[in-house]
């Protein structure tokens, strides 16, 4: 089986925990080259997301020291999942499997041994999963885990307590590829790839050194990306809403009615309140029903493939001696 195995790592700032990353790999791919789990001609992409501190000339000193090391360096930041991208994008070619992870370690990297298995046993796609957040602040996990809850009620499906640590086929990345978008949230598109999956669960550490680089206000910017980008659900929410005002304002009405029939009206009152209602409503649904089409222009505009094929059972012989 091929096995020739490329770690991909995107780096922003992280010189403190670079050289100790670099080393516990380089032990793991040198295990894993004996053990001959992966091909000898396996490597460590480092990408460098335009870092300003010494983090590129470290991934080249690394280069230059051991063969298993690579690095790619990026024009400037582009943020986490684009500098993803692009070292997935890049090592394809070379590669036939791939895994993502961060710098920091807080990825358990022997949850790799396993998923090299999975991937050997006929895996895509396998899922590096938390299997707890306890090493996590109280304030991120809670955020966290509401956030993926929110993700999957507005229709957008994630893998529960699964960030970017994943291996991927050669396969499963011709198929990210074919996701041409522009606003990026892999951990949403890779579910949608499809074939062969299995998850592997793994201990979350602490950061090993350094900051996060994901503020709060980071953190929220990604979660509303998440949202607009996998999801029009948001828009038929205002539909919803506004059919729901509409009717509550037509039930007004006919309570009205009776009232005054009754004589308990306050005249004047009534047909303002329920024009109310009824003008805002018709608005709200008349939006939404805007909004509908903008979804699905949203939608066609992204131009995702609209199918990968997974196997095909062709003639052994050649079809034209069928005729
Ligand atoms: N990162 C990046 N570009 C950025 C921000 C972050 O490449 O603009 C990388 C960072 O170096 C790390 C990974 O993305 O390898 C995840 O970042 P971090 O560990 O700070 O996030 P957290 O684990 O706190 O969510
Ligand atoms: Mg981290």
């Amino acid at each position: 089986m091929k096995n020739r195995l490329f770690t991909v790592i995107p780096c922003y700032n992280e010189q403190e925990v670079l050289p100790e990353t670099a080393h516990r790999l380089l032990k793991k791919y040198e295990d894993l080259i004996a053990r001959n789990m992966i091909a000898p001609n396996s490597r460590i992409a480092f990408v460098n997301d335009g870092s300003s501190d010494r983090t590129w000339e470290i991934i080249c000193d690394l280069h230059a020291s051991n063969h298993l090391f690579t690095g790619i360096d990026l024009s400037r930041n582009r943020g986490h999942q684009n500098a993803l991208l692009a070292g997935l994008l890049t090592v394809k070619d070379h590669a036939d499997l791939v895994i993502s992870m961060d710098a920091d370690l807080q990825d358990d990297i022997d949850a790799m041994d396993e998923m090299i298995k999975k991937y050997q046993e006929g895996c895509d796609i396998v899922y590096g999963v938390r299997s707890s957040r306890q090493k996590d602040s109280f304030f991120k996990r809670t955020t966290a885990e509401a956030f993926y809850r929110l993700m999957n009620r507005l229709g957008a499906n994630t893998v529960f307590n699964h960030a970017d640590y994943r291996l991927m086929s050669r396969r499963a990345l011709d198929g990210l590829a074919q996701f041409r978008e522009v606003n990026l949230f892999l951990r949403g598109l890779v579910p949608m790839i499809g074939y062969h999956t299995a998850t592997v669960l793994y201990e979350r550490h602490e950061r090993f050194a350094g900051e996060s680089k994901y503020p709060f206000k980071k953190m929220l910017a990604f979660a509303f990306e998440g949202i607009t980008s996998l999801s029009t659900k948001p828009i038929r929410i205002i539909s919803t809403l506004g059919f729901l005002m509409f009717f509550a304002s037509i039930i007004m009405s006919v309570i009205f009615i009776v009232q005054f029939f009754l004589g308990q009206t306050v005249s004047g009152w009534a047909s303002l309140i329920v024009s109310l209602w009824a003008i805002g409503g018709l608005l709200m649904l008349a939006i939404g029903v805007v909004g509908e089409y903008i979804g699905k222009i949203y939608m066609e505009v992204k131009n995702r493939p609209r199918f990968l094929i997974s196997r095909f059972l062709e003639d052994e012989k050649n079809d034209e001696s069928d005729s």
